[in-house]
């Protein structure tokens, strides 16, 4: 660390336009921490045809917004990013540099901090300002335990799990400075392409931000299964997830995984149907406000976390929980 490092980086995702979800909860932790470290927050976008991506990422607690908007980048390509990304890092001088614990984020950060020499740590759920230096909380043991860790060397990296931070409330009349950044990538150099991308056909409220999410397990006997709960997911504008034994059954989408190795959600109210309740379970809806389970075992480990079990099949359940949500509905 040099006297000259300051303030948090953040690296803010865009889908069609706009910054991801993740990416405004990252702003909300960096403005934290530069209360405590000082310095400024600035956030960078990588994309093509970014128009108002700056005066958003400002109202949402930039202060400074760096954007390279470049076909190039109109998909994410963590190889295209590098080059770029590492040269911002450097000019900034950062000492944390955040990134969403997504995809493309997880393929980015550990080549990130092997070009830049520096130390990253993945799946954080919160950081912590200690004597100066960030120190990342994040699960180890599947789930079952918490670690902290820190680094010597800065900028410190840190993949941060989605609804694990509070974005501000958007505030227009934020100032801040914008500048678009030219590339210095020469993409003739990249040794790999996309030829293609196929984006899985997602219906209803999407997993993050619906407030109503049902997970369906090994307990819901089959794919069939999962109909009902996509019924009842529509009836109540909410969405459907999965435990990885469903997953690796195909029974659902991979992409429905919730867990350590899935996605992170936090809705008011998470449904978990013919789930055991296994800790690389819980560590992705484990904060959900409230959790009701339907298994048949009484003793099954999901009935700890839950405000309220129903012990009994789930096959004979749901239809009747789809019937009587359609009655008071109609
Ligand atoms: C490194 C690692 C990472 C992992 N990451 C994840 C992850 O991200 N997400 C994840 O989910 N798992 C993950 N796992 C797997 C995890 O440990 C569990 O194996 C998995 O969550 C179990 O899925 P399940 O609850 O559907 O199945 P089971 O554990 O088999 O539970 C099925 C439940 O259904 C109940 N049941 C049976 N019949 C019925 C019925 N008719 N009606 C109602 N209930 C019924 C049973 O009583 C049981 O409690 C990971 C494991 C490892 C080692």
């Amino acid at each position: 660390m040099t006297d000259n490092d300051s303030g948090v980086l953040v690296v803010v995702e865009v889908a069609d336009g706009q910054p991801v979800d993740l990416g405004k909860e990252m702003l909300g932790l960096a403005r934290q921490l530069t209360e405590n470290l000082g310095g400024t927050v600035t956030a960078v976008a990588f994309g093509a045809g970014l128009e108002n991506i700056g005066e958003i990422l400002i109202a949402y607690g930039a202060d400074q917004v760096l954007i390279n908007d470049n076909a190039l980048f109109a998909d994410f390509h963590a190889e295209a990013w590098l080059p770029d990304l590492s040269k911002i890092i450097s000019e900034v001088a950062p000492i944390v540099v955040l990134i969403g614990h997504s995809e493309p984020g997880t393929d980015l950060a550990p080549r990130l901090a092997f070009r830049l020499d520096v130390d990253v740590a993945t799946g954080c759920e919160s950081i912590e300002i200690i004597n100066g230096r960030p120190h990342m909380t994040r699960s180890c043991f599947g789930g079952l335990a918490r670690e902290v860790v820190t680094f010597s060397k800065t900028p410190a990296l840190a993949t941060i799990r989605s609804k694990t931070q509070q974005a501000l409330e958007p505030m227009i009349e934020r100032v801040g400075e914008i500048e678009q950044v030219s590339s210095i990538l020469d993409g003739s150099s990249l040794r790999t392409r996309v030829v293609s991308r196929e984006t899985e056909k997602a219906d209803g409220a999407k997993m993050e931000s619906a407030k109503i999410v049902i997970g369906g397990g090994l307990g819901l006997g089959g794919p069939e299964g999962f109909k009902t709960l996509n019924e009842i997911a529509e009836l109540v504008d909410g969405a459907v997830g999965a435990s990885r034994a469903a997953c690796d059954l195909d029974w659902c989408p991979r992409s429905y995984q919730i867990g350590l190795s899935g996605r992170t959600v936090a809705p008011e109210l998470y449904i978990a149907v013919g789930i055991s309740g296994a800790s690389h379970h819980m560590a992705g809806c484990g904060n959900s406000k409230t959790i009701v389970s339907v298994n048949t075992d009484p003793k099954a480990e999901i009935f700890k976390s839950s405000r309220f079990g129903i012990v009994g099949n789930s096959q004979e359940i749901m239809p009747a929980l789809a019937e009587e949500i359609r009655k008071l509905k109609a």
